[in-house]
């Protein structure tokens, strides 16, 4: 399951969750969306650590970040 989802529509390409991501791991989109803005999506959702840093500067609250939950380990 992705830990971080961008509700691409609603992005305004603004570049502040790219700026804050400790694993640089957000960019923007070679196309655009449909308000005509290149929007942020995650490249590695594999090295995301849910950090949420993305989630909390975003203007427009277009990201939700998930934490998965750990197994039975005993
Ligand atoms: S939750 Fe943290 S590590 Fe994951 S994409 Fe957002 S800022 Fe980057
Ligand atoms: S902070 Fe929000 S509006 Fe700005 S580029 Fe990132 S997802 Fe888009």
């Amino acid at each position: 399951m992705a830990k971080v989802i961008f509700d691409s529509e609603r992005c305004k390409g603004c570049e502040l969750c790219v700026s804050v991501c400790p694993r640089g791991i957000i960019r923007m989109s070679n196309t655009l969306n449909s308000q005509g803005y290149h929007s942020a999506e995650v490249v590695e959702q594999d090295k995301c650590i849910s950090c949420a840093f993305c989630a909390r500067i975003c203007p427009d609250t277009v990201i939700e970040v998930y934490r998965e939950t750990k197994g039975k380990v005993s």
